[in-house]
């Protein structure tokens, strides 16, 4: 058995015996939960138990944010670094369960407080075999991931500017996002565009307002608008059917009394597609028929594609063999599936992608208990428990994978022969 296979077997026994403890404190956070840049709680929590392992913690980095820092015995050897996000949702907890939320309107819906337990518990199990590691794992706990830019910074961001990928410098990041589209037991993962892209559109459509009794002397904005929502929706009927792409008016704003022809709408909308191109072609597309449809009726437009741009979650091919080998490995193959397609989505985790290469991966959270069937953001949204010793031990194996693989690279004449 190699040396990778032993610790890999190692790891993924060990994942398995610190689950009930990571169960424990998933349901704790889940009690606890907190708003975007207010995780004090959670954060101190991540805090007090990397230290207590042995990991050197940075608090504050991004306000409420930490970074923990474990030495192999690599000394300057690569640096690999994995994120979870600490925030939870504003929104009313329904789960009915023992752990559901103690907080008013506060509820962690969407995992992080899963994927906080999972990535203590990866650290917990990678300081065990800390002498075997040739090199050096960094843990972000990010706050706020749900910011709403531009108005607020996100936490990614401001780890960022804090210097979480420097001292040392990062190699690659790592992040996971539980599902319940996959079962509990498996983890999926695709290189290249995991989650889209996904822009908010702000459309003005200016006509001339006019008593509804002299319809000749007006520019019917409301009109022109419905013309432009029918149209925009033939073009999207026009979309290569392989990629996912979707374009959706959400908002809509005008008129001021019933008598009146209206003189300005105003729409919002939300643009999600998967394949980059598309966002350097669809404003040009969209803007060309908004024109036509406008001076037609005799109506002017803006229209701004950047009112909060979120770039695509890309993950980078080299990572995303590297992890699959790992986790083929160590948890066999049927526990590895193909993201198909990506998901109309968005993270933060675009802004860490968009500086290191690095994956984005799915770990599934569903079992035969209809509780942890609800999708994300749902008020009784629930994770199996079943999901926990492959949360940490994907963690875990990628680690140590990605420290060996690359270290080697860094020493070819070690004389690393066996
Ligand atoms: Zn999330």
């Amino acid at each position: 058995m190699s040396e990778i296979a032993r610790t890999g077997k190692q790891i993924v026994d060990a994942a398995r015996e610190i689950s009930p403890w990571v169960q424990d404190v998933r349901e704790d956070l889940h009690r606890h939960p907190e708003l975007r840049f207010e995780e004090h709680r959670t954060a101190e929590r991540c805090a007090a138990e990397l230290e207590r392992i042995g990991v050197n913690v940075r608090r504050g980095v991004g306000r409420t944010g930490i970074v923990g820092t474990l030495d192999g015995g690599g000394g300057d050897g690569p640096v690999v670094a994995f994120r979870a996000e600490m925030d939870a949702l504003a929104m009313q907890d329904m789960c009915g369960t023992p752990y559901q939320s103690e907080n008013e309107g506060i509820a962690h819906l969407c995992g992080h407080d899963g994927h906080v337990a999972s990535l203590l518990g990866a650290a917990t199990v990678l300081a065990g075999v800390r002498d075997r590691l040739p090199g050096t794992v960094k843990f972000f706990f990010e706050p706020s991931e749900e910011a709403t830019p531009p108005d607020e910074i996100c936490g990614a961001e401001a780890m960022i500017n804090d210097g979480a990928l420097e001292d040392p410098n990062v190699d690659a990041v790592f992040g996971a996002h539980f599902f319940p589209d996959w079962r509990a037991g498996t983890v999926a993962l695709k290189p290249g565009v995991v989650f889209s892209g996904n822009d908010v559109v702000r459309l003005t459509v200016r006509g001339r307002e006019s008593h509804s009794a002299v319809p000749q002397d007006g520019i019917d904005s409301i009109y022109v608008t419905s013309q432009i929502v029918t149209a925009t929706q033939g073009l999207m009927a026009h979309m290569d059917i392989n990629e996912a792409i979707s374009l959706h008016w959400t908002t809509v704003h005008g008129g001021r009394m019933s008598n009146l022809i209206a003189s300005e709408v105003v729409l919002e909308g939300s643009f999600r597609f998967s394949d980059i191109g598309l966002r350097e072609r669809m404003p040009a597309q969209v803007e060309r028929l908004v024109k036509g449809i406008c001076d037609a009726f005799g109506a002017t437009y803006e229209l701004d594609f950047g009112v909060r741009p979120m770039p695509a979650v890309v993950s980078s091919s080299l990572e995303t063999s590297t992890m699959r080998q790992a986790l083929i490995e160590g948890l066999g193959e049927a526990a590895v599936l193909d993201m198909k397609q990506p998901r109309l989505a968005a993270d933060t985790m675009f802004h860490w992608l968009r500086r290191t290469p690095g994956v984005f991966y799915m770990v599934g959270t569903a079992d035969d208990n209809p509780a942890t069937q609800y999708p994300s953001h749902h008020q009784k949204f629930d994770i199996s428990p079943e999901t926990y010793p492959t949360a940490v031990a994907a963690i875990a194996l990628t680690a140590h994978r990605f420290l060996e693989e690359r270290g080697q690279e860094r020493r070819p004449d070690d004389g690393q022969s066996e």
